[in-house]
């Protein structure tokens, strides 16, 4: 797939590890400049000198994509530094495992804060650059817990990305007359540091079970479709979003796959008269 990213200035949040990274990777293989923003500088570091081994330039703005003066200043001194913003991935996000009746105000707050303010904090730092490049591609990280439910997150962490898909339906109409595009991908269970924490390696191995393509996404199968949405090929997409999940939203697993078929067949036998 050609894309037309080379040079283009591509900030994406939480790209010190997991997902992030592999999208920032991603968008740097097709020529793409990154801002490389998290928390932890050794991990920023490290991103920095992969997107640099590709060719391309980087910079690491720590700051946290909650606080309204951090994300405003992150994206000013970009723009003051490199001119402005072409790309915007909201990837930063964080989840908790409690239940809602185990769940205060703060932890309610702290996810929420993260995954859908960050969006909002970032979203709109950015719109002024892209209004003035005459473009722009906004990408927002949701998950297949913002569709239905996750069993390794807690209820704030589905309403955070259930607001996010809300967000980029609004978002996107409202910016779409300066040719800015705002869509959404969700991932299913991606082997990355935040699901290997609320997790075990036997329930990531069930987990396999619920997905009709048999395995679970990678950090790259994110980062191939956020680099389909940034680039020139979805141009005339907006306001939506991608499920890179395997299938698991089907809400039908793998394990019942051969009693599926022979049931099929048998049904076939019947309406055909055969044997
Ligand atoms: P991860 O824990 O590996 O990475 C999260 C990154 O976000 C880290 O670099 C961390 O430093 C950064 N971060 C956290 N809070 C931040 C803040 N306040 N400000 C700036 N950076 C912050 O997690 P991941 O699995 O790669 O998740 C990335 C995104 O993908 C998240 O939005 C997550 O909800 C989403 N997602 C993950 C999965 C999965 O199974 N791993 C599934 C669906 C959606």
């Amino acid at each position: 797939m050609e894309t037309d990213l080379k040079g283009k200035i591509a900030l994406v949040t939480g790209s010190g590890s997991g997902i992030g990274k592999a999208i920032s990777l991603g968008l740097a293989k097709e020529g793409a400049d990154i801002i490389i923003n998290c928390l932890n500088l050794k991990h920023a570091e490290a991103t920095a000198s992969e997107v640099k081994g590709l060719g391309c330039r980087a910079i690491i703005a720590l700051a946290d994509v909650s606080n309204e003066t951090a994300a405003n200043e992150m994206v000013d001194k970009v723009v003051h530094e490199w001119g402005g913003i072409d790309i915007l991935v909201n990837n930063a996000g964080v989840a908790s495992l409690i239940m809602v009746e185990d769940m205060t105000k703060a932890d309610w707050d702290k996810v929420m804060e993260v995954n859908l303010g960050g969006t909002f904090n970032c979203s709109r730092a950015v719109i002024e650059t892209m209004k003035k490049r005459g473009g722009g591609a906004i990408i927002n990280i949701a998950s297949f817990a913002g569709k239905r439910m996750s069993m390794i997150s807690g209820a704030n962490y589905s309403a955070s990305k259930a607001g996010i898909l809300g967000f980029t339906r609004h978002l996107a109409y409202e910016v779409g007359p300066y040719k800015i595009t705002v869509n959404a991908v969700c991932p299913g269970h991606v082997i990355t540091p935040l699901l290997e924490k609320g997790t075990t390696p036997e329930f990531r191995e069930k987990l396999k079970q619920q997905y009709p393509l048999g395995k679970l996404p990678t950090p790259e199968d994110i980062a191939d479709a956020v680099v389909f949405l940034a680039s020139c090929r979805a141009r005339m997409i907006t306001g939506t979003s991608i499920d890179v999940d395997g299938g698991v939203t089907l809400g039908v697993g793998h394990a019942g796959y051969d009693d599926y078929v022979a049931r099929k067949k048998e049904a076939l036998k019947k309406l055909r008269g055969t044997k």
